[in-house]
């Protein structure tokens, strides 16, 4: 039942627009599972336009019965939703109390950053970095490995900005390959700056690191950091809290699309919303964003994608197909061992604990993603990582926590590479 699973709200005032925090009661309902009781479902619906009213950022929305719900509530709301919490005997506990002080020393921490990367001209792999420094360092990293790494675009966004993919490659045509995506979810910063430590880690081990070594010599890695960069840049300049593309609604003065929630994949389903202004907008048509079509374009064009490796932020998660439905994967028991070996591997670095299992099953329905789009279409090994941490800092995680998310991942991914490197299909 819902008052079991221990809600936690992350209230805090905060110095940012919440425009796009307008959840409907059918946001809210669409996650109630179908056996729920009438009772339950009623309160549920009424919580949901409580939510909307006061302008509730869900940071993990309802889900399984074990996993909590983050919220992120604005501080004129603060007072009522902890009304509201209470009168229900709805148990919460506070997780950030002050959500600006964060954003505040995250601030703080990339200008002191910036002014050590000025005075040594190095770019520091513990910050976080805009879209331009991002950007920046690919061309560095590029002349660094002329061998090895490539830039190309593969599309644009919906602000024209160009959409990069770094190719690691050691020649070959067509050689069989692997997609990884960080910052689909603009607002998850730890994964752009776990994408930007794992490329160049994947650089400085290939005629180092033997296994690195024969997994570039089977197959190519293409390896998308900003997949997101209008939400990204946005997250930069306006809301650090900003999860959807840019694209404008028809009919609606809410902006955006979740990207991961736009594949044609059980596109539209009830694991997604149809109000342009939920978070889980699912958009006007399946890729109706650029930045997914350009994938979806990219990977059929190439066609002999493996694996597809999307990354997120936040829950400490292995999750591979389906998402949109309950029905086992056909290759279900084979993407559940290896995900098995994977946070083994990764737990074995700093202790972190995941969960894996399908996306359904582990977290909640979700309709139209990344990962059951490529699955759909051929690429067996699909899987989403979700990134540090389970809420504590939630997608504030400090800058100190990039190195070690980066370090643990980097043996998770390994093992997958290494897998697919073994069993080409
Ligand atoms: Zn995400």
């Amino acid at each position: 039942s819902y008052a079991c699973c221990g809600l936690r709200g992350s209230a805090a005032q905060t110095a940012f627009s919440t425009e796009n925090a307008v959840w409907v009661a059918e946001q809210l309902s669409l996650f109630v599972p179908s056996g729920t009781h009438f009772q339950i479902k009623l309160t549920l619906i009424f919580l949901s336009f409580f939510l909307s009213f006061f302008q509730i950022d869900f940071w993990l929305g309802p889900a399984k019965s074990s996993l909590p719900v983050d919220m992120r509530v604005p501080f004129h709301s603060l007072q009522a939703v902890k009304i509201f919490l209470e009168s229900n005997s709805i148990p919460y506990t506070i997780m950030i109390d002050d959500l600006q002080e964060l954003l505040d020393e995250e601030k703080e921490a990339m200008m002191q950053s910036r002014k050590l990367e000025r005075s040594t001209s190095t770019f520091r792999f513990s910050s976080y970095h805009t879209i331009d420094e991002i950007y920046g360092w690919m061309d560095t990293f590029v002349a660094e490995h002329p061998d090895l790494v490539s830039k190309i675009q593969i599309g644009q966004s919906y602000e024209n900005q160009p959409i990069y993919v770094l190719k690691f490659s050691t020649g070959g045509a067509n050689h069989p390959a692997i997609w990884i995506d960080t910052g689909i979810h603009s607002r998850e910063w730890i994964t752009q700056a776990t994408g930007v430590w794992t490329a160049n880690k994947i650089a400085s081990e290939y005629g180092n690191d033997a296994s690195v070594t024969a997994i570039l010599d089977t197959v190519d890695i293409f390896f998308e950091i900003v997949t997101n960069p209008d939400g990204f840049a946005y997250t930069h300049s306006t809301n650090r809290m900003w999860r959807k593309t840019r694209s404008p609604n028809a009919g609606s003065s809410c902006i955006g699309v979740d990207p991961n929630r736009n594949w044609d994949a059980g596109f539209g389903g009830r694991g997604a919303s149809s109000n342009p202004c939920a978070e889980t907008y699912h958009g006007p048509f399946p890729h109706s964003e650029s930045e997914v079509k350009s994938i979806v374009d990219f990977i059929l064009s190439h066609g002999n994608m493996k694996a597809a490796l999307s990354i997120h932020s936040y829950s400490q998660m292995l999750m591979y197909p389906f998402g949109y439905k309950t029905e086992p994967a056909p290759d279900h028991q084979e993407l559940d061992d290896l995900a098995r070996e994977a946070v083994t591997a990764l737990a074995a670095l700093h202790g972190t604990k995941y969960t894996y299992g399908s996306t359904i099953d582990t977290i909640y329905q979700a309709d139209g993603t990344t990962i059951d789009w490529t699955y759909l279409n051929g690429v067996k090994y699909s899987y989403t990582f979700e990134l540090r941490d389970t809420g504590r800092y939630g997608f504030l995680l400090p800058e100190s926590q990039i190195i070690p998310t980066a370090e643990e991942t980097w043996p998770a991914l390994v093992k997958i590479m290494e897998h697919v490197r073994d069993h080409l299909y």
